[in-house]
């Protein structure tokens, strides 16, 4: 994929960019090596000062910089500055927690152990390999770099391709805050040219957030070499009602949850597991929802939500949904490609999805909903438990006991009750089964690239 920022909402391409060569790979990786060396030696309470000035100079930017979003990939202008508006807040978050996230530990008294002093310290490891995707550009990569660089660690960033500015706007960001010079850096490279810096023994760990196919790329690379990686796939993330739910409530969320980002989100709920006893209802509020949500220009403030952010993106959604209704789905709401310029697609609604269809078990990238009646909770959990994929569910109750098996069943690494699945800096984030493994944001987050260190004293 070319490095370019592309408009998608008229393909036009506004700017293209040289990937970096070999040399200035190379220049860069050094750099991050030998800034790992001054950064590693600085203290907690110098990198929490860069980083609160680094999040002051974003929040007074957040206007251009949610202008930049929207224009690389098509978000609204809105949520676009919520997005960077976020990223601050995450950055402030570790800047006021990673000290007491990493503050040595005494797992057991020392004599325990035959020791005098027992401790467990959390040493940063060294250069660590960001892949990110495009769908927030700013936040999938913050929530990697601010818990990297507050621990210790040096970052390079290999962005998605289609959001180069963004990438570049990031690479400056963290040095303008204060930290030295080669701490946190962009490395414009394409996809396929991941896999030889996954080998290269001066970074010690690598993270990606992606598909499903580059992500095991990632993993075998990771493996091979014997390095730490955490990986953020792909969701399938289910949204079940129950009848003691608030049934209006849960419909008018069900649209957010599916439309959040044009549906480019992997905790974008995707399958819709309602009651019988309050199926037709929430099947009437639900579909009349998504029918109103107007996908339209992003820089317009009263858009509902914005185009998919690539051609390839857009032509992926719809032929989940053109296998779908060749093999008997209904359409309830939209389902075809609208006329004109730009990558825009439909909230759409479908019902009767049988296993033989791709969607039953592909992830759709795009606001399609998929809604099915189930006669129990049993039979929604078993469901929902019949993918390759486990990020998170949302589950609409005011059943106690519900709520407590849900959380118990659900094969996923969250389970939200009577509430949209989200992010927070201070919560873990991560999946189980093709959704990934390891964890990010909160103390296990930043925890998942140090050196888990035990000093023992006789
Ligand atoms: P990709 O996984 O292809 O892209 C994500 C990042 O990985 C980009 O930086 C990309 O670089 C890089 N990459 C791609 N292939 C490789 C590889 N073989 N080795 C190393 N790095 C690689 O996602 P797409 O943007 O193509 O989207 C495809 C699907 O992935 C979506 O439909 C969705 O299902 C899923 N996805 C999930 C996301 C999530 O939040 N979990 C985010 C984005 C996508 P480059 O851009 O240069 O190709």
């Amino acid at each position: 994929m070319a490095i370019a920022t592309i408009d998608p909402t008229t393909g036009i391409t506004l700017k293209t960019f040289d990937a970096h060569t070999p040399e200035e790979v190379e220049n860069r990786i050094a750099r991050a090596e030998a800034a790992f060396r001054s950064l590693q030696n600085t203290s907690f309470e110098e990198r929490a000062r860069w980083m609160h000035k680094a999040a002051d100079i974003l929040e007074s930017e957040a206007d251009e910089v949610a202008r930049l979003i929207a224009t690389e990939m098509g978000k609204t202008l809105t949520t676009a500055k919520y997005e960077a508006l976020k990223s601050a807040t995450g950055m402030r978050h570790f800047a006021d927690h990673a000290q007491r996230y990493l503050s040595p530990e005494t797992p057991v008294p020392a004599k325990e152990v035959n020791a005098s002093n027992l401790h467990v310290q959390f040493d940063p490891l060294g250069v660590v390999l960001a892949v990110m995707p495009w769908n927030y550009p700013l936040w999938q990569a913050v929530r990697f770099a601010a818990p990297a660089l507050m621990a210790g660690n040096t970052g390079l960033l290999k962005h998605a391709s289609n959001v180069p500015q963004c990438a570049l706007y990031l690479g400056d960001l963290f040095a303008r805050g204060g930290f030295p010079e080669g701490a946190f850096q962009t490395l414009l490279v394409e996809g396929k040219d991941v896999i030889p810096l996954v080998d290269d023994a001066r970074i010690r760990a690598v993270t990606l957030t992606g598909s499903v196919a580059a992500g095991s790329a990632i993993a075998e690379a990771a493996g091979r070499n014997i390095k730490r990686s955490v990986l953020e796939l792909g969701g399938m993330d289910v949204f079940i009602v129950m009848p003691s739910a608030d049934i209006e409530k849960a419909a008018a969320q069900a649209v957010i949850a599916r439309l959040q980002n044009s549906g480019q989100s992997c905790i974008a709920a995707k399958r819709f597991y309602v009651h019988e006893d309050v199926y037709d209802r929430f099947e009437h509020l639900f579909v009349t929802g998504m029918a109103e949500a107007v996908a339209g220009d992003p820089l317009d403030e009263s858009t509902s939500f914005g185009p998919l952010a690539t051609e390839r993106g857009r032509q992926d959604v719809h032929e989940l949904v053109r296998d779908a209704r060749e093999k008997g789905a209904a359409v309830q709401c939209g389902g075809e490609i609208p006329e004109g310029e730009g990558w825009y697609y439909p909230a759409t609604v479908l019902t009767g999805v049988t296993e033989d269809m791709r969607i039953y078990r592909e992830e759709c990238f795009g606001p399609v909903a998929c809604l099915y009646k189930v006669s129990s909770l049993q039979e929604a959990i078993a469901l929902s438990n019949d993918s390759d994929f486990g990020l998170s569910s949302s589950v609409w109750t005011n059943d106690e006991t519900e709520a407590t098996e849900a959380a118990r069943s659900i094969e996923a690494g969250g389970v939200f009750i009577n509430g949209l699945t989200a992010s927070f800096p201070a919560v873990p984030f991560g999946g189980l089964k093709d959704s990934g493994y390891g964890r990010e944001l909160s103390a296990y987050g930043i925890r998942e690239f140090v050196n888990i260190k035990t000093v023992w004293t006789s």
